[in-house]
């Protein structure tokens, strides 16, 4: 049998944690769960493996205990709450060891929120290139890649693919959006890497002070538009004349 070195891209596949056969998962987290796995955008983007690590890291877990941990988490997403299971012993070789555990309800605030301080984290401004007008952005990829960023007044959108799958998230699960909408940093605005490039771009590090940045943008491009026709009006050149004389 020839081996199918060029097989087609792997279909998507979620995580164990999402999808345990002896577990009896919330009907709001069965509602996530799609045919097309790639759909699971609320469980990729938002209640995913590296939410989670980032999560248990900052409620003091060492790097070894999160990274042995992960493996057996089951990540269960309710309606208005998650609930993250790790049990405190495994079966490795035969052997019963024992592991950190742990066994809680967590506020979707609390996901939403590190969510917003991983992307803050990799926004890197100095990626960003000028796009064509004083209300757009371009963010490139190490691969050549780009993406348009559109500075309107109330947000920001970008045309990446984590950019609509965390969109998607939002709109798959309306207590998250809430949280996102509460949120001082964000108010509503979805978090991208690009977007809070952007943000940082402009000296923002609130929707508030993009909204005030974006005023200050607005009115400078304006002034050095009318700058410009100005200067290059004709019909002031016969006065200069008359002045001349
Ligand atoms: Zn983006």
């Amino acid at each position: 049998m020839p081996t199918a070195r060029f097989s087609a891209k792997p279909a998507v596949r979620s995580a164990n944690a999402h999808t345990r056969a002896n577990y009896n998962y919330s009907p709001f987290h069965q509602s996530l769960l799609h045919e097309n796995n790639g759909e699971d955008y609320a469980l990729r983007h938002l209640y995913s493996l590296e939410n989670t690590k980032a999560l248990l890291t900052k409620w003091g877990w060492t790097s070894e205990q999160v990274k042995t941990g992960i493996d057996h988490a089951t990540i269960d997403v309710y309606k208005n709450i998650v609930y993250l299971h790790i049990c405190n012993k495994i079966i490795k070789r035969g052997q019963t060891i024992k592991i950190r555990g742990i066994s809680r309800f967590i506020s979707k605030a609390d996901y939403v929120g590190i969510l917003i301080e991983r992307c803050w984290a990799k926004a890197d401004p100095y990626k960003l290139e000028p796009g064509s007008d004083w209300d757009e952005l371009i963010a490139r990829g190490n691969t050549g890649d780009f993406y348009e960023l559109k500075l309107y007044k109330h947000e920001v959108t970008c045309t990446c693919h984590a950019y609509s799958g965390i969109e998607k998230a939002f709109e798959q699960d309306s207590i998250a959006t809430k949280h996102l909408m509460l949120n001082v940093k964000t108010q509503g605005q979805i978090p991208d890497k690009h977007i809070f490039a952007v943000w940082k771009y402009i000296g923002a590090e609130t929707q508030r002070q993009y909204e005030y940045c974006w005023l200050n943008r607005r009115d400078a491009a304006v002034n050095e538009m009318r700058g410009k026709q100005w200067e290059f009006d004709p019909d002031l050149e016969p006065e200069r004349e008359l002045l001349d004389w």
